[in-house]
C-alpha cells in the first residue's frame, strides 16, 4: 500500500525507510515526509538517527530496535501497529533489513496482516554495483562473509564456479585477508573495493583479487567497505565447474534456476560428456 499523498494521514503500517549511507542529502522527499508523519520511528541506534532527524528538523518519538532486543521489541511494535500506529523502521545507514535488523519484524507484520510499505532509497550494495563497472545484469548479494577464517574460506570455496558478480559487505580490518583468501580460492577475477561511498573520501580501487590483496596488505584501509568480485572468465568457470562432482554441479545449476534436465545437459557439456555418459556417471 503506497503512502498517501501529502496532507493525508499516514495509514497504519510498518514503513521501511531507507536513509543515507554517508551523505545526508541522499534521502528522498517521501522518506522525509514519512519520518515526519509516522507515530514513531524504530531505529537501530537512537543517537545516530537523532543526528539525521535534527539535520532535517524532525522531532519524533524514537524506539531502539536492534539485534539484541529484536524479539521483545517486535512484540511491542506489533501491538502498537495493531492499535493503528504507523511506524517507520530505519537502520543506521541504507535500506533496513539488508544485512540489518528488521526481518523478524517484517515477517511478524506479514503474519498479522499488517501492511509493510517500502520507502526505497540508498543501499551501499546497489550504489557500489552501479559504479563498479563489473557485469551487473545479474549479481549475487552475499552480505557479510563469516568472520571465522575456516567458515569464510569454506563460503568462498563454495563460490568457485559462480559466474555472476558478487557483492559483499566487509570490515576494513578483514579486507586484506578476505581478498587474499578470495584470490586463492576463486582464481583470477576482477574486483572492486568501494570505500566510503557518498562521503568525502569516497574511493573505488580496481584490480585483480591478488593485486587488491597486496595493496590492502601493505596499507589497511579505513572506513566502510563494499567489496565486489567480478565473474571469472568462461574458461576458468568451466575448469572450476569440471572439478566439482557431477551431482553437486547439477544441484548448483538447479539452485540457479535451471530445471533438472537442462542442469544435467549443461553440467555434461562443461565436462565434454554426452548426456548418456553424464547419466551413467550420475548413477554411479
Ligand atoms: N542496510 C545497509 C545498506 O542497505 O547499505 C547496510 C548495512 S550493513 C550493517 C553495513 C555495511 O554496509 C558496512 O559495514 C559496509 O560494509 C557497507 N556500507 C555501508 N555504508 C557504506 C559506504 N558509505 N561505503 C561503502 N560501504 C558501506
Amino acid at each position: 500500500m503506497p503512502a498517501p499523498p501529502s496532507g493525508t494521514k499516514l495509514a497504519a503500517g510498518l514503513y521501511l525507510v531507507a536513509t543515507p549511507i554517508g551523505n545526508l542529502e541522499d534521502i528522498t522527499l517521501r522518506a522525509l515526509r514519512v519520518l515526519r508523519e509516522v507515530t514513531l520511528i524504530a531505529c537501530e541506534d537512537t543517537r545516530h538517527t537523532h543526528k539525521l532527524l535534527a539535520h532535517y528538523e524532525i522531532a519524533k518519538r524514537m524506539l531502539s530496535y536492534h539485534e539484541h532486543n529484536e524479539q521483545e521489541r517486535a512484540i511491542e511494535l506489533i501491538a502498537l501497529l495493531k492499535q493503528g500506529a504507523s511506524i517507520a523502521l530505519v537502520s543506521d545507514a541504507g535500506t533496513p533489513v539488508l544485512s540489518d535488523p528488521g526481518h523478524r519484524l517484517v515477517a511478524e507484520c506479514i503474519a498479522h496482516g499488517i501492511p509493510v510499505v517500502p520507502v526505497p532509497g540508498p543501499s551501499a550494495a546497489v550504489a557500489a554495483l552501479g559504479a563498479a563497472g563489473l557485469a551487473s545484469d545479474e549479481f549475487l548479494f552475499l552480505g557479510f562473509l563469516p568472520s571465522r577464517v575456516g567458515e569464510r574460506r569454506r563460503a568462498l570455496a563454495g563460490l568457485r564456479a559462480e559466474t555472476r558478480t558478487m557483492v559483499f559487505y566487509e570490515a576494513p580490518h578483514r579486507l586484506a585477508d578476505t581478498l587474499a583468501d578470495a584470490a586463492e580460492l576463486l582464481g583470477v577475477r576482477p574486483a572492486v573495493v568501494a570505500r566510503e561511498l557518498t562521503k568525502l573520501h569516497e574511493e573505488f580501487a580496481r584490480g585483480t583479487l591478488a593485486e587488491l590483496a597486496a595493496r590492502y596488505r601493505e596499507r589497511a584501509p579505513r572506513g566502510e567497505i563494499t567489496l565486489l568480485i567480478g565473474p571469472c572468465d568462461e574458461a576458468v568457470a568451466q575448469t572450476a565447474a569440471a572439478e566439482t562432482p557431477l551431482a553437486t554441479r547439477v544441484e548448483q545449476l538447479q539452485a540457479q534456476g535451471l530445471d533438472r534436465k537442462s542442469a544435467l545437459k549443461q553440467a555434461a557439456r562443461e565436462r565434454g560428456l554426452n548426456r548418456r555418459e553424464a547419466y551413467k556417471q550420475l548413477l554411479t
